[in-house]
């Protein structure tokens, strides 16, 4: 299986190496050249798979025999282990939990850090120790944090011998668990900075270490974690064919709800759909960050100024990810991307043709929250189930009774985070019911932490990293 770039003018690339890139060298991101087709019998004959077994199906077309099918599985079950007690606690991985008629919410939140990055971040971390032992190389991961990525970064990567991690987080601007959830990580290879700046000077930081790496000891490398490396999509698919065959699929329809920031999520439903599953509805819900509800709804895909929501993993200007959908949306012509990123990037907008627009619709569903709402969601989810939803999942929940076409249809709408991570918008909801840590981290608040607290001055970071590699 060859991966090519959105643009079009960069080298394709094997699995392996795409798992070790970030952006494309003509600013593009990677996609498989063709998507694997399964039948609906074929699907069928899957009913009843555990996580992992379904797993190994999904992923493995995608890697294409570039690691053996023995390896492959033994990374998948390293990655969804439910038995040690320091990976998924749930041995269904991925639960299903009603909240309505023919309303479902699929906890995508078992893993070690309470959100679905998880399942892509185990995931990565497996595959690159892997890959990176079979080619005797070591390399520096440096990603920029607003609370959940770095986390599932560090947990995905803690043991993973040839990798250094960097994560940096704005100084005093996340939430207590959540920097927690970073810094009581005390292994050797994982490294926390506190930038005393906000998230946008932590991406720079970033950005700028990855257009000059010459820092970097001899031999080293960047990699990116964030959810333009291929393999974290790839992983997401699968809970989609998992809760589709947990509910009566293939041969029943299912639609799903997926709260949204940088379209990673969705866009992996998204594939699912394209590889056979069948689909429905596939609903885009977001906070008042609403580039895409926007440009579904008004063609109007305009940046705008950032608002700090009470789902902050989903605060973002502009999803990088929605850029795999216009690729295929223009047919996958990678000089008319080029042409439309270039203007936006020029222009700070995009206007779609009304043939790609009218596609757009019929794929997509959305919705958009402002906070008042989404708490009205999480009171009202409680009052009539006691079930309790972070706001991110309520985001989901509210966008998918909004926009539902068919209440014969299950819907399935994905739970991103647990509602203990984000304990002050829950109590802000005013619910009788706090949320509860899992047992696994209800020592969180006694461990031990480490981290550097830096300027945002990259001649410090740079020589912070290189002292610590
Ligand atoms: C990252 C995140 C999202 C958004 O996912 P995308 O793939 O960026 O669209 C939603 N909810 C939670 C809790 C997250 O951590």
């Amino acid at each position: 299986m060859k991966y090519i770039s959105t643009r079009g003018d960069a080298p394709s690339l094997s699995f392996e190496e795409v798992v070790l890139t970030g952006l494309a060298s003509d600013g593009g991101l990677y996609l498989p050249e063709t998507l694997p087709q399964f039948s609906q019998d074929e699907i069928a004959s899957w009913t009843g798979l555990d996580y992992k077994e379904l797993a190994l199906k999904i992923i493995s077309p995608f890697v294409d025999g570039e690691i053996p099918e023995a390896d492959l599985k033994c990374l998948i079950d390293a990655s969804y282990d439910t038995v040690s007690g320091k990976g998924f606690r749930h041995e269904a991985i991925a639960p299903l939990v009603q909240t309505g008629h023919n309303e479902w919410v699929l906890e995508l939140f078992q893993g070690p850090t309470l959100a679905f990055k998880d399942f892509a971040l185990q995931f990565l971390g497996h595959l690159l120790d892997y890959v990176l032992k079979k080619r005797n190389q070591k390399v520096v991961i440096m990603g920029a944090t607003s609370g959940d990525t770095g986390s599932a970064a560090i947990e995905g990567c803690r043991d993973c011998e040839n990798v250094d991690i960097f994560i940096l987080h704005p100084y005093q601007r996340v939430s207590d668990v959540q920097r927690r959830q970073m810094t009581t990580v005390l292994e050797d290879n994982v490294h926390n900075i506190a930038l005393k700046g906000n998230f946008d000077d932590c991406q720079n930081m970033v950005k700028a270490s990855f257009a000059d790496q010459s820092f970097l000891p001899e031999g080293r490398q960047l990699v990116a974690v964030n959810s333009i490396n291929w393999a974290r999509i790839m992983a997401q698919i699968v809970y989609y064919f998992y809760a589709s065959l947990a509910l009566g699929g293939p041969y029943r329809k299912v639609s799903f709800s997926v709260p949204t920031g940088n379209f990673g999520d969705i866009f992996a439903g998204y594939l699912a759909k394209r590889m056979g599953l069948p689909v429905e509805q596939l609903v885009i819900g977001t906070n008042s960050n609403d580039i895409l509800h926007r440009c579904i709804s008004d063609n109007d895909h305009s940046a705008q100024p950032l608002v700090h929501s009470l789902s902050p993993s989903m605060d973002i200007m502009v999803s990088s990810n929605f850029e795999r959908m216009l690729f295929d949306l223009h047919d996958r012509d990678g000089a008319a991307i080029k042409q439309l990123m270039d203007a936006f990037k020029a222009g700070g907008d995009l206007k779609l043709g009304d043939e790609v627009l009218a596609k757009a619709r019929e794929l997509f569903s959305s919705y958009r929250l402002d906070d008042e709402e989404t708490l009205e969601v999480i009171r009202d989810v409680f009052d009539s189930t006691e079930y309790l939803l972070d706001p991110h999942t309520a985001i989901g929940v509210q966008a998918a009774r909004k926009t539902r076409r068919s209440t014969s249809t299950p819907m399935i709408c994905l739970a991103t985070a647990h509602p203990a991570k984000f304990p002050e918008a829950v109590k802000k909801a005013g619910q009788a019911a706090d949320p509860v840590l899992p047992h696994h981290m209800q020592d969180l608040f006694e461990r031990e932490e480490r981290y550097q607290v830096l300027d945002n001055e990259i001649g410090q970071v740079q020589a912070f990293m290189q002292a610590q590699i």
